[in-house]
């Protein structure tokens, strides 16, 4: 039996190709690594991204994104738990 790994597994279940999901990996990474770098965000809606997602928001220091549930809680003024932002 060929022996198989997640990334293979993972690519036969979305329908994603390996190629594309270590492309979205890194994108999600550097985007959590611009978040986690910024000492004070200021997330304004993000008119750039594609109407048809998620609506998402863009810190003017970092460059970083965030999602409306992340954005809605940031706004509260809730942090995350420490550790939550995976770092590798
Ligand atoms: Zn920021």
């Amino acid at each position: 039996m060929e022996k198989k790994n997640g990334l293979d597994v993972l690519g036969e279940l979305t329908g994603i190709s390996g190629e594309d999901m270590r492309s979205i990996a890194t994108s999600v990474k550097a985007n959590f690594d611009k978040l986690n770098a910024c000492p004070y965000h200021e997330f304004k809606e993000d008119n750039t991204s594609n109407p048809a997602h998620r609506k998402q928001y863009r810190c003017i220091h970092c460059d970083g994104t965030i999602d409306q549930s992340r954005y809605t809680w940031h706004e509260k003024g809730r942090r995350a738990k420490p550790g939550y932002y995976p770092r590798s």
